[in-house]
C-alpha cells in the first residue's frame, strides 16, 4: 500500500471510529507525522490530501521543507523546544504542539514578537510515566495563564503522548486526564493519539490524530538527507 492508500483505509476506520462513539468524523484532523522520513513522504501526503504535517527536530525539518518548497500544508512542531532553537523553531513551523514549561513559552513569544506572529501553541502535558516531557496535569491550568500572558502566543489547547503499554484501559484512563486537562485549560484543541493508540484517543475527545507509522511504514531510524540518505546529524 502507499500513503493515499494507508490514507484512505485510515480516513474509513477513524470514520467508522467517531460514529460509533457519537462524534463527527470531520472533527478529527489527520496529523501526518514525517520524522525520519524522506521529503519525498510529506510530498506524497500533501498530494493524498493531507492538510497537517509534524515534524520533530528542526533542523532536519528545515531541510525537508527547503527541499519540498511552497506546500499548503499547515507545519506543526511536535518534539521538544529548546528554548535555545525558538528563533528557529518559529521560522520553520506555523504552530508549536509542545510547550511544557514557563521557559519555552517564553522564548518561542519572544521569537514570534520580533517575527511580528502571532504564534498557536498547545500545552504538551505528561500523561506517561514512559514519557519525558510534558508538564503533569496539575500544573497545566498555571502554564495556560503564563501561556495566556504572552500576546505573541495563541493558547489553543493540549497535545499529550499515551503510554506505552498494551493495557487498554490504563491508555483510556490517561487520555480521559489529557481530556479533563484541556477542558481545564479552556483548550478547543486535542492533540491526542499515535498510530498504535488513536482509537482510544477518538473515544476520549481527540481532535487530532498524530500518524506516522500507520501512514509511511516503518520509521528508518535516522533523519533522512534530502538525497535519501541517512544523516546522523540532527
Ligand atoms: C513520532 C511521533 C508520533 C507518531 O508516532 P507513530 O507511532 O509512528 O504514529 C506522534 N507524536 C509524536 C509527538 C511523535 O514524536
Amino acid at each position: 500500500m502507499d500513503v493515499a492508500e494507508r490514507l484512505h483505509a485510515i480516513g474509513g476506520a477513524l470514520a467508522a471510529e467517531a460514529r460509533a462513539c457519537n462524534r463527527d468524523p470531520d472533527a478529527i484532523l489527520i496529523l501526518a507525522v514525517t520524522k525520519f522520513q524522506p521529503a519525498e513522504a510529506i510530498r506524497e501526503a500533501v498530494a493524498a490530501g493531507v492538510a497537517d504535517i509534524g515534524e520533530n527536530y528542526v533542523q532536519e525539518a528545515r531541510a525537508k521543507f527547503a527541499a519540498l518548497g511552497a506546500t499548503a500544508a499547515r507545519r506543526h512542531f511536535i518534539g521538544h523546544v529548546q528554548s535555545s532553537k525558538a528563533k528557529a523553531i518559529v521560522a520553520t513551523f506555523d504552530i508549536v504542539q509542545s510547550v511544557d514549561r514557563v521557559k519555552a513559552a517564553a522564548g518561542l513569544a519572544a521569537a514570534a514578537h520580533a517575527a511580528g506572529k502571532r504564534l498557536p501553541v498547545l500545552l504538551q502535558v505528561n500523561i506517561s510515566p514512559t514519557e519525558r516531557y510534558g508538564c503533569s496535569p496539575a500544573e497545566a491550568p498555571k502554564l495556560a495563564d503564563a501561556v495566556r500572558a504572552l500576546p505573541s502566543l495563541r493558547l489553543e489547547g493540549v497535545m499529550a503522548i499515551g503510554p506505552m503499554t498494551a493495557d487498554r484501559d490504563a491508555l483510556r484512563r490517561a487520555f480521559q486526564l489529557a481530556a479533563d486537562t484541556n477542558a481545564a485549560i479552556g483548550g478547543s484543541v486535542l492533540s491526542i493519539g499515535m498510530s498504535g493508540d488513536w482509537r482510544e484517543a477518538v473515544r476520549a475527545g481527540s481532535t487530532m490524530i498524530r500518524l506516522g507509522t500507520a501512514l509511511f511504514g516503518p520509521r528508518p531510524s535516522a533523519p533522512m538527507s534530502k538525497s535519501g540518505s541517512n544523516v546522523i546529524a540532527r
